[in-house]
């Protein structure tokens, strides 16, 4: 079988977290569907994604980034305390003394807050909207103790506001675009402070220059690093889209189908909601391959893979290649009439392709038979049952000519067959 198909991977909201009407709990259904174009991204001087990627990178790299932060934060505490002891310790005047103390509360006043707002379940949120204007206060005090540290001991140097500089930079936990942002406006507030402390022309050109050249260090080294972590989302991103993703239609495979059956399963048990399985098999595919080649056997395939996902439309529906010339469709919580018309909607697009297949014993055209199991799933029945059951429903709408569609019409609770019913000594 053909296999080395490029993977066709479609733009649109990657990680589908969807909350059922009966669940409290949301459920993500469907993995992300990487966007190649957006890799650019990755390494384009925007250092941004479009709004929903960029909402999945956050929430990716957001729970990794508070710990550490939180970290961070407790770090700058301490630096905090430790410049405050050696300020107060200095200080001869009463004016200083205030000071001192002062700027010491102000700046554990602002890391206590950003250490609480991290503390809140929702605290990545609160916590970007505060960390700008925070790496701003704090630069501004550092700005302000420099000074008043120089008036007691020398010239001034601005080691604290680079300090805080490369702080910002690497262990705020800020964007690059915000850290630079922060950063422009500590750097105009130190030049006018500066200057209206009396600074000479040339004091004050050195120690801007010294603070230009350590945010162009503190900007590069951040802008590298958030670079690597945008290149390290895609291509992990773009690794889980590949692993579950049918090299041929692009649809999902097997391994994900498995995997999306067994989320839905235990959430319809426990919702009491009906879940449906469609089984859509191509008829007389042996003698198409046989007729046109396998290569034209390839293409029926990626065209009856594309009629099948224009039909199960909504956002809960889920398509996949089961196997060969084989698909499978799961309805959650659908009504018979919503999978009876999924099904004839699929039969639809299937004749609307119109593929000659001239060795069918069923029509002229390339036509699909599909076995349907639509059940409300009880404690004691499988998932794999319920395969099953659909299994057996498209060996009777083959039995009973092909191009049509049966549905378990037995009685749900009189079905004996085969491993429907969990194995209780198991
Ligand atoms: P039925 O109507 O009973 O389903 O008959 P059938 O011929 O479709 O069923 P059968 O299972 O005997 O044959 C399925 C064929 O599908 C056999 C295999 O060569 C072909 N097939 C499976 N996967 C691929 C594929 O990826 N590409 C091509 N071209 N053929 C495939
Ligand atoms: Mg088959
Ligand atoms: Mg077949």
């Amino acid at each position: 079988m053909c296999t080395n198909h490029p993977v066709v991977l479609t733009r649109g909201l990657p990680l589908r977290v969807v909350r059922t009407l009966n669940s409290k709990s949301p459920i993500i259904l469907f993995p992300s569907e990487a966007v190649p174009n957006d890799a650019k991204h990755a390494s384009a001087l925007r250092l941004r994604f479009g709004d929903d990627l960029e909402r999945e990178f956050e929430l990716h790299s957001g729970e990794k980034r508070l710990t550490r932060v939180r970290l961070t934060l407790c770090l700058g505490l301490l630096m905090a305390i430790g410049f405050g002891i050696l300020d107060v310790s200095a200080v001869t005047s009463f004016a200083g003394a205030v000071w001192a103390n002062a700027s010491v509360l102000l700046i554990m006043a602002i890391l206590g807050a950003a250490i609480a707002v991290t503390q809140r379940r929702d605290g990545l949120t609160h916590y970007l909207k505060i960390a700008e204007a925070m790496a701003i206060g704090l630069g501004l005090v550092a700005a302000l103790g420099e000074l008043f540290a120089g008036a007691i001991s020398g010239p001034v140097t601005m080691t604290r506001v680079m300090l805080v500089v490369l702080y910002s930079y690497h262990l705020l936990g800020l964007r690059f675009w915000q850290a630079v942002r922060a950063n422009a406006i500590i750097f105009l507030c130190c030049g006018v402070i500066g200057y209206h402390a009396g600074l000479s022309v040339g004091a004050l050109a050195t120690t801007l220059f010294a603070l230009a050249l350590v945010n162009a260090v503190g900007a590069t080294l951040c802008f590298h690093i958030e670079r690597e972590q945008r290149a390290h989302f895609m291509e992990r991103r773009l690794l889980v889209a590949t692993a579950s993703r049918d090299g041929l239609t692009a649809l999902n495979n097997r391994r994900r189908f498995d995997e999306h059956l067994s989320t839905v399963w235990p959430l319809a048990q426990r919702d009491g909601v009906p879940l449906a399985l469609l089984l859509v098999d191509i008829d007389f595919f042996k003698a198409y391959n046989d007729w046109y080649g396998h290569q034209a056997g390839d293409e029926c395939i990626q065209k009856v893979a594309a009629a099948m996902r224009d039909a199960a439309r909504r956002p809960l529906d889920f398509t996949a290649r089961y196997g060969g010339e084989e698909f499978a469709v799961i309805l959650y919580n659908a009504s018979r009439a919503y999978v009876t018309d999924t099904a004839a909607q699929i039969h639809k697009n299937i004749a609307a392709l119109a593929l000659p297949h001239g060795n069918s014993q069923a029509a002229k055209r390339v036509t699909v038979s599909i076995g349907i199991a639509h059940v409300v799933p009880s404690l004691h029945r499988s998932a794999q049952g319920f395969v099953q059951l659909a299994d057996q429903s498209l060996y009777q709408a083959k039995e009973e000519g092909r191009d049509r569609s049966v549905s378990n019409n037995t009685a749900y609770d009189s079905l004996k067959t085969g491993i429907f019913r969990i194995n209780r000594r198991a």
